[in-house]
């Protein structure tokens, strides 16, 4: 049986000129002396416009596209994402500050996430964020901090729903959960709500992340929506916005395909239809972090020592876990499997050796490469982990063993 590859489009997702990776239009060489120094992120620009472009023209118009800040916070793509999308979803009293500090209204930005702190509510309330109310204790501690500070806290709130989104890389709904409120009291909820004095807003119903499937998105959304009609029977007024989740994913793994949208938007244009006799006021929203930055980022770290153990090659560099957690299948993988890499200097070289990229820190689990076909490469060589604008910079332990952070840039 033949190895799976990592697919075309991903390895060559990147332009290359003169046996150099471009990023921005910028040989990576040039970037890292631009940088100033290795390791770093660097995420194009033009890749997350095109994303959004390529999402506007598969999903019907009346769909409100929203950020998953969570996924990269730096506040330059925040920036340029104001400009892109309808909206932005929060977790942290961090990401609010980055979303307040864009053009994008708070009546578009909404705070999910369980065990909000007292500060992080009542900065929601004074902004007008949506607080998507993740359980029955939160909901009185919004009601109260509201009533406090005579200012009308707009809630929806956050189901935890009755099925699952099916081959997702991480699950988020279904079963027992930390996250929303059960399906199943739900009712009683929007009755304790329509006591107090709240600007009720809709539902936020995620399912969950990293799905290459359409099938399985569609069959989401579908179950979704039908969850939200019934919800909307208790409702106390009228359900303005339904966020629906998201859970496009990317290619990251050998084998695997990019996600093809077209068929979900064909049918979500369909079941808008049945929204707008179900729920006619309300606005759908799809909210999605890694399908947006994901694809359009890289990290970049050097070659400091190349050596051979008993006939296995090592190329050790400057990067390592520390940097880019997920790259070294610490996040949440169960089995350890390769990100793409390239060595981005030498794009056009012929001659290949199995290598594996390690760090710098002293633990076996600083692996961010294990036996991959790569160009000859020495000292001083970039090498590359593509699909790494998501989940890269902001979710890794950059204090541990005390190395220098790596630098973010987007060009
Ligand atoms: C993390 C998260 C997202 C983003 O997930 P991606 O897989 O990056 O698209 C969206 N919504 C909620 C509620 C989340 O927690």
């Amino acid at each position: 049986m033949r190895k799976p590859k990592h697919s075309e489009t991903v390895l060559n997702a990147f332009p290359v000129e003169s046996g150099e990776m471009l990023i921005g239009g910028i040989p990576i060489t040039r970037l890292a002396n631009r940088v100033g120094q290795t390791p770093f992120y660097a995420y194009a620009r033009q890749k997350i416009t095109d994303r959004i472009a390529h999402l506007r023209q598969h999903l019907p118009e009346k769909i409100r596209l929203h950020y998953a800040i969570k996924a990269n916070p730096m506040p330059a793509i925040v920036q340029h994402l104001a400009g892109l999308v309808d909206g932005f979803d929060l977790a942290s009293g961090g990401e609010m500050r980055i979303a307040l500090d864009t053009p994008i209204s708070p009546n578009h930005i909404s705070f999910a996430g369980p065990g909000k702190s007292a500060n992080e509510i009542r900065s929601a309330i004074s902004a007008g964020v949506t607080i998507n109310l993740e359980s029955e204790t939160e909901l009185e501690r919004v009601a109260e901090s509201s009533e406090k500070q005579g200012v009308m806290a707009r809630v929806a709130v956050r189901v935890n729903p009755d099925f699952e989104l099916k081959s997702s890389g991480m699950k988020m709904g279904g079963g027992p959960k930390q996250f929303g409120i059960d399906a199943e009291r739900v009712p009683d909820v929007l009755k304790r709500i329509g006591e107090l004095e709240l600007d009720f807003q809709g539902f936020h119903i995620f399912s969950g992340s990293q799905t290459l499937r359409a099938e399985a998105i569609i069959d989401a959304q579908e179950k979704t929506l039908e969850l939200a009609y019934r919800l909307a029977d208790a409702a106390p007024s009228t359900v303005r916005k339904l966020n629906i989740g998201g859970g496009f994913g990317i290619p990251y793994f050998p084998g695997e395909q990019p996600l093809d949208i077209s068929p979900i938007g064909d049918r979500l244009a369909d079941l808008l239809e049945e929204k707008n006799k179900q729920i006619p006021e309300a606005e759908i929203i799809i909210e999605l972090g890694r399908y947006l930055v994901g694809e359009a980022g890289i990290y970049v770290c050097r070659v400091v020592d190349r050596k051979i153990s008993r006939g296995q090659t090592f190329l050790i560099t400057d990067g390592g876990l520390h940097h880019h957690l997920a790259a070294s299948g610490n996040f949440g993988q169960v089995i350890r499997k390769n990100y793409p890499v390239l060595i981005g200097n030498k794009m056009s070289s012929k001659k290949h050796e199995p290598v594996s990229i390690v760090g710098p820190l002293c633990t076996p689990l600083d692996l961010l490469a294990d036996r991959v076909e790569l160009p000859e490469s020495d000292i001083g060589d970039l090498a590359v982990i593509l699909q790494s604008g998501a989940y890269g910079f902001s979710a890794s332990p950059q204090g541990f063993l005390g190395h220098p952070a790596p630098i973010e840039v987007l060009v």
